[in-house]
């Protein structure tokens, strides 16, 4: 049996992530708020705790994956939060909670000697339960040596900086590209299908050529066009996602014009279809405007 680890956040991705840990022979201490969450993990081997401190009183390294910014900093700061703990040394974030948000947590743990690894994950719950996912790590080499065998347990790892952020900035990166694939790929078919294409044969084609994308790669065949629309990530985290790529785009001052026309999608579909519906449902707004289905 290898070391004691945390997890907190047992959600879409982190049930997965945690049981993958699980198998590679880690003992975890787990807490969520959702009771159900625990016991899935407690039924896998995992020990339940009662909050953040608790999990951070028993282990050494407490690993986060999150839903928003301000939930983690709240599991990361709050007065039970794992800053509370007395033995942990290391809090690992694999949440989207973009730079800022990963700078203010660091300042905030190393007051009490805690270092922060920013280290957000890319690759959906497929990634995640196949142990598949981009690995964003951001920590000093030493750590990141440290660190690497365990977090090659849920996917690909890549030392992408040393500071807290630079993680979070190659995150948001690849997620704006993931959300513009989506929202344009969206357009381009209700476009073809209105006008009388075979969905299929529009994919086949798109595949074949240069429109290639992870939305008409994956997510056109297997969630649109099935109408299961399960993905497992959810619309108002996409644009949690897209909103914080904005902030940061216009602190950085680079241009975001395709970004915000991106934004806007997403904010349709978080206010028309729900912020928790999967983010594959953007296409019904596109559907619902043009009066045809993709299907
Ligand atoms: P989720 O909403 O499915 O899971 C979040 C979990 O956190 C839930 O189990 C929830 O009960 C728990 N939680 C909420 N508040 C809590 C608190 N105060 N204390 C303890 N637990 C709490 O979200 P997810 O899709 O698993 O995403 C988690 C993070 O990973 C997000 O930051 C997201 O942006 C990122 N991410 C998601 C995906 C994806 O495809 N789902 C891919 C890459 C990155």
């Amino acid at each position: 049996m290898k070391d004691s680890i945390g997890f907190i956040g047992l959600g879409n991705m982190g049930e997965h992530m945690a049981c993958r840990l699980l198998n590679a022979d880690y003992k975890l201490r787990v807490f969520d708020i959702r009771e159900e969450a625990i016991a899935t993990l407690v039924n896998r081997g995992a020990i339940a705790a009662t909050s953040p401190a608790a999990v951070a009183s028993e282990v050494k390294t407490v690993i986060l994956s999150l839903p928003t910014p301000e939930i983690v900093k709240e599991v990361a700061l709050g007065s039970k939060g794992v800053i509370a703990g007395t033995k942990v040394k290391t809090l690992v974030d694999l949440s989207t909670i973009g730079p800022q948000t990963a700078q203010e947590i660091s300042i905030g743990l190393a007051a009490e000697g805690i270092d922060l690894v920013d280290s957000p994950v890319s690759g959906g719950v497929a990634g995640a339960q196949s142990g598949t996912l981009a690995v964003m790590v951001s920590c000093p080499d030493q750590q990141f040596s440290e660190l690497r065998k365990m977090l090659s347990s849920i996917g690909n790892v890549f030392h992408v900086g040393t500071a807290p952020g630079h993680g979070q900035i190659m995150k948001l990166a690849n997620n704006l590209l993931s959300a513009a694939a989506l929202a344009i790929s969206s357009e381009a078919m209700v476009m073809g299908v209105k006008a009388g294409l075979n969905p299929h044969i529009m994919l086949e084609v798109i595949n074949a050529g240069s429109g290639r994308n992870t939305a008409t790669h994956d997510k056109f065949p297997n969630a649109i066009l099935p109408r299961s629309f399960d993905r497992g990530f959810a619309n108002g985290l996409m644009h949690k996602d897209v909103e914080l790529y904005l902030k940061e785009a216009e602190a950085l001052e680079v241009p975001t014009e395709v970004a915000c026309a991106v934004e806007q999608l997403w904010q349709t579909a978080c206010s028309e279809i729900g912020p928790e519906a999967d983010f594959t449902t953007i296409v019904q707004c596109v559907e619902i405007r043009a009066g045809v289905e993709v299907k």
